[in-house]
């Protein structure tokens, strides 16, 4: 065999995976579909401007924290700083601002203002996560495929020993506010924008980030600067990568993975294969049904997708910081939903009715934007199907976006005012231009949605074919950079344990 491990795709799933694979002296290659590494960690560039289309910020890179951790793993130096970002965001809504800060006391005290009759079950609901985030300190994030006997137990006393996370693990977002509070404007806002079925997790993360300090961004570099990091120690181990390389074909012989085959027909052999691609195309189309459990592929096909997302990038010549902005995220609730749980179809959306993201990423980097100019960049969920006719673009796509964007536009403005007078730089990302670029099916954001159903089946980077596992947000422990890193690292662990058994 040429290669001990193919990872397919350079994500940081895979790029994390590759790089601990490599420095443990395995022969490894990387086909990326792309031209460059880091999946939906990336930047672009637009007439001196630097946008970043996805990931913006980062948990868990505090001194100490799980990611510091990683990295002595993959023996990567701290050369990127990671700076706290607080406050973390601002609320704002047609009727008042709000500030989601490290000091929970008084975001504590400005909720209790705006919703004075639901005094005490602010002040319960606050010190429940509090106590949530105290019980998922330490926690082990390792595959259940990679620890003794002896550690379950462990794990399994740990869990009965923390209440909050067993009563909490499979409650929704909807029923745990719903147990707490009374007014819709405060659900609303305490959702935010979770599902409705979502884990509490999802709309309890903001405020549970903001309990630790735990929200990050990279200092004076762009997102990017972390897989490229990944990629130089993943070369200094002796790891290959080829770029514009799509994988088509994981090709597999008597049960076992054997290579893949790339785009024009060639094989590559290899002995074990890792995807770090979305979970439908690597078993529906690298692979196929038919060499697949059955129950396998009927619990594939009831599985939904996180949401997709629209995303508006400026380049303005306004001094933001001027005008008082900080940096510090934005939520923007344009008009307030009576029903938070309300599931919108593509018949029924309007994005004047979602919740805007606003992002001013240049004010914490000024290197992102030209002296005295600033980038923007605002987001929303919005269907897929929005922009696709039967499967494929829609003729109106072109409309479709521009509209979007003309409304986009039209909203934020009540929040940067004079912004339309001031745009130098625009472009649009609709969520086939992140299908387009990752292979995220209908550029799902996070891999799967995680209902709270989900999120109580203990999952592994294991797959139902011999030698093949997967890492990335498509597999355990989920969604957002920490997460991927984490898996990779699960993932190659778990080739290395196999290793080990044959040799
Ligand atoms: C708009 C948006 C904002 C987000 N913001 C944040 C944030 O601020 N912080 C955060 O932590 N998370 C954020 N996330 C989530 C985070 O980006 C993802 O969870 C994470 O980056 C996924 O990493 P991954 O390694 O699983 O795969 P991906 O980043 O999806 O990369 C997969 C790679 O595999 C390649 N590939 C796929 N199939 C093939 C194939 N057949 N052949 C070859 N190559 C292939 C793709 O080209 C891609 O490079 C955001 C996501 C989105 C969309």
């Amino acid at each position: 065999m040429k290669y001990d491990v193919i990872v397919i795709g350079a994500g940081m799933g895979g790029l994390t995976c590759g790089t601990l694979l490599a420095k443990e002296g395995l022969r490894v290659l990387i086909c990326e579909q792309s031209s460059k590494p880091g999946g939906y960690c990336v930047n672009f560039r637009r007439n001196g401007f630097t946008f970043a289309p996805a990931v913006h910020y980062f948990n868990e890179f505090g001194p100490n924290g799980p990611m510091q951790e990683a990295f002595q793993t993959l023996g990567l130096p701290p050369e990127i700083e990671f700076c706290p970002q607080d406050p973390q965001r601002r609320i704002i809504t047609p009727h008042f601002h709000l500030t989601l800060s490290a000091d929970i006391d008084r975001f504590e005290r400005d909720l209790i203002h705006l919703f004075p009759k639901e005094r005490l079950s602010i002040h319960a609901y606050l010190d429940e996560l509090k106590r949530l985030v105290k019980n998922i300190e330490g926690l082990s994030i390792k595959s259940l495929d990679l620890i003794s006997l002896k550690e379950k137990s462990q794990l399994l006393y740990k869990f009965i020993k923390r209440p909050h996370l067993l009563r909490y693990r499979s409650k929704t977002s909807q029923k745990v506010l719903d147990s707490f509070f009374k007014d819709p404007l405060l659900k609303y806002l305490l959702s935010f924008g979770a599902r409705k079925g979502s884990s509490i997790f999802s709309c309890a993360s903001p405020i549970m980030w903001a309990i630790k300090g735990n929200f990050y961004y990279i200092k004076d570099k762009e997102v990017e600067a972390l897989p490229q990091l990944f990629l130089r120690y993943y070369k200094t181990y002796g790891g290959e990568i080829s770029f514009n390389t799509p994988v088509k074909k994981i090709v597999i012989e008597e049960g076992k993975t054997r290579g893949v085959q790339i785009e024009g027909g060639e094989e590559i052999q290899s002995r074990y294969v890792i995807s770090n691609g979305d979970s439908h195309s690597t078993f529906q189309h690298l692979i196929g049904n038919h060499l697949l459990p059955d129950r396998f592929v009927r619990k594939l096909q009831k599985r939904e997708s996180s949401a997709p997302i629209f995303t508006l990038y400026l380049g303005v010549d306004l001094d933001l910081t001027q005008m008082g902005f900080d940096g510090a995220l934005i939520h923007y609730y344009h008009t307030i939903r009576k029903n938070p749980w309300e599931e919108i179809d593509e018949g029924g959306f309007d994005i004047e009715k979602e919740r805007m993201t606003i992002r001013m990423d240049s004010i914490k980097n000024p290197m992102l934007a030209p002296i005295g100019k600033h980038t923007v960049a605002i987001a929303a969920f919005t269907p897929y199907e929005l922009f696709t006719d039967g499967g494929h673009t829609s003729p109106h796509y072109a409309e479709v976006k521009e509209e979007i964007v003309q409304k986009i536009i039209g909203i934020t403005e009540k929040v940067i005012p004079g912004l339309s007078n001031h745009i130098i730089v625009r472009d649009a990302s609709t969520p086939l231009t992140y299908e387009r670029t990752t292979l995220n099916r209908h550029g799902a954001t996070m891999g799967w949605y995680l209902s709270a159903k989900e999120l109580t089946k203990i999952r592994s980077q294991k797959t139902p074919i011999a030698n093949l596992y997967q890492a990335g947000h498509w597999t355990f422990p989920g969604g957002g950079i920490p997460m991927v890193i984490i898996s990779g690292i699960n993932a190659a662990k778990l080739v290395l344990k196999s290793m080990k058994k044959f040799t």
